[in-house]
Order: C-alpha cells, then structure tokens, then sequence
C-alpha cells in the first residue's frame, strides 16, 4: 500500500484578486486533468462549462480563484486514512475502474483533493468578509462518494468536507441543499445524526442510487434535520419548484443555518443523457432564485456552490452560467 504522498500540499489560500465582485469562481484546466475515457463524466463537460463562462461575459464579472489542494487534515474530516491511502495507491496505480460507475487516472486523486480544497478556500472568503457567495466549476463531483468508498462518479465528499471545514472555523449551523438530479447518498449518509448540519435534497426517484424517500429524515439528535423531495419521473416543474422552495424555507427556518452550501447538479434538465427531470435551463434560474434568497435572509447572504452532475455539454455550460449569474446578481451587481 502506498503512503499518502508526504509533499502534502499546503491549504495556503490563494491571493485574492483585486476586484469589486463580491462573487468568487474557481474554473480552472486542473480540473481536466481527471481523465474519465468513455464516460459521461469526463473533461468535455468542464471544457463547455470554461468556454460558457468567458464567452458570455460571466467569469470577468467574478474574483477568480486558483486552485488549491486541501490539506489532509481537512479530508480527515470525513474521510478514514486507509481510504485516502486506497485512493492514493489506485492513483499511483495509473487509476482504472475503483468502482461500478466510477474511474480515475493518474492525477485523479490530486484533482478531487484540489477540487475539495478549492471549495474550502471559497468558504473560507466568503466567511471573512471578502466575498458573499462563490461558485466551484470543479471534477470529480462528490456528492455519492462515502466516508470508505468511491460511488457513482465521485471520489471524495467535497461538500461534506466543505461543511466540516466551515464547522472547524467556527461556524455553527450548516444547511446543504442538493439539486442534482440524483440523491445525495453520500452527503445524507454523512450527516444523518447531525443537527447542526441539515441536508435537504430535490431528486428523481424511483432512480439512482435507490435512496432518497421522503421517510429519510434523520436519526437521533439529527432527526428532522434531513428532508428528501422524491419526484416521480413526469412530474410538472410548476409542481416541483413551489415544493422546493417551501421546503427551504421550512429547514432553514428550523436550523437557522449561518451558511448556505449548495450541490449543484445540472442533470434534471430534460436533454440531460443521465438525469432528466424535464427542466429547462431557466428553471435553474429559479431555483437559484430561491437559494440565493433564502441565503439573504438567514444567512446574511452567504452561499458557497459546487458543481456535481450534469452531462449535456451544452445544456449544462447554459445552466452554470444561469446559476453563476443569478449568484452574482444576488451580490447586487449588475451588468453594465
Ligand atoms: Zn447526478
């Protein structure tokens, strides 16, 4: 078994360019360098995105920032060393097939970790004052990976390690919401038995990974602190999104949460190859209406985002870039 590399990268925050934005972008090339081969989860997918995100205009009204790795002990948050160690040994390895539905390559390991780190260092803007909210463009997403084992995609629990290292700064109570067309096993399994981390996920279901009922709400302490939105495959967006936004409303309400932090998942929409939950690229729009205004009113605003699925170039790169609009209009800029 191979050791985790001891050149363990720094979680130095990167500079912080000079800008009035008060919303910050990671979109990065790194992000490319996890090689998928034949899958629906590959490069191709961040390559729309990047192209979207400068031609319209879109990433020059943000504060880029550079990547950064996370540190490890971040990741040991969530994740066990022996998983971390598997995960560096199958990368040394050259990568190959570690799971059913999930590969990786020779850089596979280094790109979730920066992906991981990366989200981390938005938050950490975004809690000093210097941003209000932030948006990830970041692979492999993270939202099926569990503590010990890769799933469906993901390597590593990027938002889980984002709301653990927000907690770790002093941040008392996170809410996570997940739009992505699949469930959020892995963020849910995570923090079933926490009640200052709520989970609330909008899903297809009956679909991929089988979790996800609406009698999935918590245990313990963490009891009511986990809502799930199964919607059946059909069901109308006009239905769909008044749901969603009560829901929202009703958790945050509850946990009073001081962040907002968001799984951004674009395969609802109904050209997606994977997901498809009938959406049009508007409704992204709405439903980051909806965060952003649930992030002004309990969370002064602050709302950290991450990309997870999504694999329609073309109709995912349209999506982001509603999204990232609606986050930086959220901030009271307009375009000129
Ligand atoms: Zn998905």
């Amino acid at each position: 078994m191979s050791a985790i590399p001891p050149t363990d990268p720094k979680s130095t925050p990167p500079p912080l360019p000079a800008s009035s934005s008060r919303t910050l972008l990671v979109a990065d090339p790194l992000f490319l360098e996890h090689r998928t081969g034949e899958h629906p989860e590959s490069p191709q997918r961040l390559t729309a995105i990047l192209g979207q995100l400068e031609s319209s205009g879109l990433a020059a009204r943000t504060r880029r920032l550079a990547p950064v790795a996370a540190s490890l002990e971040t990741l040991l948050r969530v994740h066990p060393t022996d998983y971390l160690e598997r995960l560096a040994a199958w990368e040394s390895a050259g990568g190959g097939q570690v799971e059913e539905d999930t590969v990786m390559s020779s850089r596979s390991a280094f790109v979730a970790r920066s992906a991981a780190g990366s989200l981390c260092a938005i938050v950490d803007r975004v809690l000093d004052g210097d941003a209000d909210n932030g948006f990830a463009a970041v692979r492999p997403p993270g939202h099926h990976a569990l503590a010990d084992r890769p799933m469906g995609f993901c390597l590593l629990g990027t938002i889980a390690i984002a709301a653990e290292h927000a907690r770790s700064r002093g941040v008392d109570r996170v809410l996570i919401v997940d739009f992505d067309v699949h469930h959020g096993n892995g963020t849910q399994d995570l923090f079933y038995d926490r009640e200052e981390i709520g989970f609330l996920s909008l899903h297809r279901f009956p679909f991929y990974p089988g979790t996800g009922a609406a009698t999935e709400t918590g245990t313990g302490r963490g009891l009511g602190t986990t809502v799930n939105l199964p919607m059946t495959f059909g069901t109308p967006t006009d239905t769909i999104l008044p749901r969603f936004a009560d829901a929202v409303e009703r958790l945050a309400e509850r946990l009073r949460p001081d962040l907002l932090l968001v799984s951004a998942g674009f395969d609802a929409h109904r050209l997606d190859p994977v997901g498809n939950l009938g959406f049009e690229v508007e409704d992204f729009g709405t439903i980051t209406r909806i965060l952003t205004d649930a992030a002004a009113r309990w969370c002064g605003g602050r709302l950290v985002s991450v990309l997870e699925g999504g694999y329609h170039p073309r109709w995912l790169a349209e999506s982001v870039g509603i999204h990232l609009q609606g986050l930086i209009e959220a901030t009271g800029e307009r375009s000129a």
